[in-house]
């Protein structure tokens, strides 16, 4: 699995393009699959780079911003990160990138007040960019001891390399805001997560990591799901969890979320862009690309000369844990840090399981999915229960070992959902 996941890697060149001036940006009302938003415009209003158009409801309020400036157009249905059809504010963008307010700028970024840094990144409109799009505020926001603060820069699915690229980019302002958060948070420390092999990215934050005495580096094994929060916690800290890291003191973000609580604190800006790699044989080229949220992925790949061929399975996230999208009619919302085109060779028919046995011995949460999957055909919930199939995390690992190509997590899910409705 390593040699190929840099090979996949070296195809998305980690080159950097900008696409942040599209015609039209449709911003969905939605956030993190929550869809329950109360929509502040309508059609013909002005808006501009971070005027709020919808606030999501208690108790994971956050604000959602315009990406652009310039005027509503109506409402639309386009397809979101989890292949459902999202209605959106169709904002047609007037290319001035008008922003709502002058931003100030803060020297000291490790100067703010604990309420003052919640405060910001809960109107900044900042959500994990790593693939979950919780609010950030929620994962500070508490009385208990915080100690340790880990930076997941694994990307450990083989196709993703935004990240990096985002580090290589800007490594030194994400050290500041590791050491700001460190410092606000009043955190023992800051644990830096890389992959053994992503070299270039060792010998750059090497290179600046001299004058940060609360920051290490530590290097992971490059496989999956050591990206995964709750792998990276055992791997890191020694320690498990029930629900979430913050039980342990512990708080997990990616390198995209850090760089943007960074421009959060230093210029009050709004989570309005990121970074998407797009990767896979069905593009023409492949690249990182930096967009506005609420482009669709239409616009991008016609920008990029296309696809490679009539007929590709577009993937939203990355190989492991994509969801396979219908259209290219795909709006680019905050949690989507790849887009996939993978050519129909490369998406193989399942055949009959052949008990080898690695889905059960590869799973990192020790589940069974062989036993799960039998007791969900003889409809056993008792059978279900004692299997755990909760605790599945939906890693795609089961999925991506098998050699017969069985859909085991999205079984998984499935199951998951058959039980939970049962349950209720
Ligand atoms: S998707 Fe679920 S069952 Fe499959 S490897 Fe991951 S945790 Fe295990
Ligand atoms: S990895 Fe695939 S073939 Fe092997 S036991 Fe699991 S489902 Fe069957």
């Amino acid at each position: 699995m390593g040699s190929m996941l840099s090979d996949l890697k070296n195809q998305s060149k980690k080159i950097l393009a900008n696409y942040l001036y599209p015609k039209y940006v449709y911003i969905p009302l939605a956030s993190g699959g929550d869809e329950d938003i109360t929509t502040l415009v309508k059609k013909g209003d002005h808006v501009c780079i971070g005027t709020i158009i919808g606030k999501r409801k208690e108790p994971n309020k956050i604000s959602i911003h315009s990406s652009v400036s310039g005027y509503v157009v109506g409402f639309v249905e386009k397809y979101d990160y989890h292949g459902k059809k999202v209605r959106c504010v169709k904002i047609e963008n007037d290319g001035k990138d008008t922003y709502l307010e002058d931003l100030p700028y803060q020297k000291k970024i490790n100067q703010y007040t604990k309420k003052e840094f919640l405060e910001t990144i809960l109107d900044t409109g900042i959500v994990g960019l790593g693939g979950d799009a919780i609010p950030t505020y929620m994962k500070y926001n508490t009385d208990k001891k915080l100690t340790t603060l880990i930076v997941n820069a694994t990307e450990c699915d083989p196709y993703v390399s935004s990240d990096t690229v985002l580090f290589m980019e800007k490594c030194e302002e994400i050290l500041e805001t590791i050491d700001a958060i460190v410092e606000i948070n009043h955190m023992e420390e800051a644990v830096i997560a890389v992959s053994k092999k992503n070299t270039g990215l060792i010998h750059k934050i090497n290179n600046y990591l001299g004058t940060y005495l609360n920051i290490r580096m530590k290097l992971v094994e490059d496989h999956y799901p050591i990206g995964w929060e709750r792998t990276l916690v055992r791997e890191i800290c020694h320690t498990n969890y029930k629900e979430i890291p913050m039980e342990k003191g512990i708080v997990v973000n990616n390198v995209a979320t850090i760089f943007a609580i960074y421009e959060a604190l230093k210029y009050h800006k709004p989570l309005t862009e990121r970074i998407v790699t797009f990767s896979g044989e069905g593009f023409q080229k492949q690249y990182n690309v930096k967009i506005k949220i609420g482009t669709l992925v239409k616009d991008v790949v016609e920008a990029m000369q296309g696809y490679s061929e009539e007929n590709v399975v577009l993937v939203a996230g990355g190989a492991m844990r994509g969801k396979a999208i219908a259209s290219d009619e795909l709006v680019l919302s905050p949690e989507i840090s790849c887009v996939l085109a993978l050519i129909p060779t490369e998406v193989k028919q399942p055949l009959p399981c052949i008990s080898c046995g690695k889905c059960i011995m590869r799973c990192p949460a020790k589940l069974n999915p062989i036993l799960i999957k039998d007791a969900y055909q003889k409809k056993n919930k008792k059978l279900l229960e004692q299997l755990e199939v909760e605790r599945c995390m939906e890693c795609g690992l089961c999925s991506y070992i098998c050699p017969t190509h069985q859909n085991l997590c999205e079984d998984m899910i499935e199951i998951k959902k058959w039980w939970k409705g049962g349950k209720s």
